[in-house]
């Protein structure tokens, strides 16, 4: 049997996108520190340009807090229908090299080359060039053996940049990254981490598998592919996220529906700045409170709504909670489910990058 041939893939992400578009169509606004967002969605910025982002401003972060560092920033209201045209002009260019393409958002994509006989780096240099030529705005390109690796390198050379790494090259590209850079690794994970002197995925490297395995089950053998820039995961066609959430493990049993809230709170917190960094084109359908009980048993409590709102979730966490008669909580989870593209494309509020 023939070996597979290995796969080339190329993340592309444009630069400051939001923003980028902004500057284009305004071109006073070059040069000057500008931030999109902050009027709608509580407000937080959701793409600062590069000017903004030498005083320290980022996407998520508040408008008030923003305006501390950078007085003479200058904000711009989002307008995703302009947004999502181009994202749909820059789709149509990814379309002219592959079919495989695989949105994550309006201004980011995986695309599976591996069919095509020039060498991944020039085909991602002759996309970059398409895009700037017809859209006037540039992008990063990572092209890698895997998806993994290929999102780490396009953020080598960014901005209008591109960066290549071959399969010889993976672990030690690898080797050099903080954890933190590995897919779910977040606080906790690097909190369990950290005690074993593990601080990059270098440290990771050096750990046995049968130990990361016995350590952390089948999650600890990911992990030690991952350090290593292992990933099998194959580009998806028009995969669509259906929710956003997350969750937090207490390391006390929480006994009241008092104590559960300011958790909740911070978790809704956190959302609100997940959803308007990555997710801010989705419409939301409906709020979920999820809660785990002392004895494992779970319980989810949903309600249709189409934003954010702290009260509703506290409502659902109320309703979840009487549900376990007063058994103490392990752990909660708050989250948003996105309406269905196909059904938000008919109400025309949300076209799919595609
Ligand atoms: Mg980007």
């Amino acid at each position: 049997m023939e070996a597979a041939l290995p796969r080339k893939i190329i993340h592309i992400d444009m630069d400051c996108f939001y923003a980028a578009i902004e500057e284009r169509e305004n071109p006073a606004l070059r040069g000057k520190p500008l931030a999109v967002g902050g009027s709608q969605r509580r407000g937080v910025l959701t793409t600062a340009n590069y000017e903004a982002r030498k005083y320290g401003c980022r996407s998520a972060m508040p408008v008030f807090k923003a305006l501390e560092l950078c007085p003479q920033l200058i904000l711009v209201p989002v307008r995703f229908d302009l947004y999502r045209a181009e994202s749909n002009r820059i789709r149509a260019i990814f379309g002219r090299f592959t079919d495989l393409i695989e949105p994550l958002s309006l201004d980011e994509a995986y695309l599976d080359v591996s069919h095509l006989k020039t060498r991944g780096a020039a085909i991602a240099r002759e996309i970059r060039a398409q895009i700037r030529e017809e859209t006037g705005l540039t992008a990063s390109a990572g092209i890698a053996e895997n998806k993994l690796i290929a999102k780490i390198a396009s953020d080598w050379n960014k901005p209008d940049g591109q960066y290549e790494v071959t399969k010889d090259q993976s672990a030690e590209f690898m080797a050099t990254l903080p954890v933190g850079r590995l897919w779910g690794v977040g606080r906790k994970m690097r909190e369990k981490l950290s005690p074993l002197g593990v601080e990059t995925c270098a440290d990771l490297q050096k750990i046995d598998r049968l130990e990361l395995a016995k350590r952390f089950g089948k999650w600890g053998l990911e992990l030690w592919e991952l350090s290593r820039g292992i990933d099998h995961s194959p580009v998806r066609p028009n995969r669509i996220r259906k929710s956003l959430s997350s969750e937090n493990t207490f390391s006390e049993n929480i006994l009241t529906l008092d104590a559960l809230i300011p958790p909740l709170r911070a978790m809704v917190e956190g959302l609100a700045e997940d959803l308007a960094f990555s997710h801010s084109d989705r419409v939301i359908r409906s709020l979920v409170v999820k809660l785990k009980f002392s004895d494992f048993e779970r319980t989810t409590a949903e309600r249709a709504h189409s934003t954010l709102e702290p009260a509703i979730f506290e409502e659902l966490a109320a309703e979840a909670w009487r549900r376990g008669n007063n058994r103490p909580v392990r752990l909660i989870g708050a989250g948003v489910r996105f309406g269905d593209p196909q059904e938000s494309q008919q109400m025309e509020f949300f076209t799919e990058v595609d």
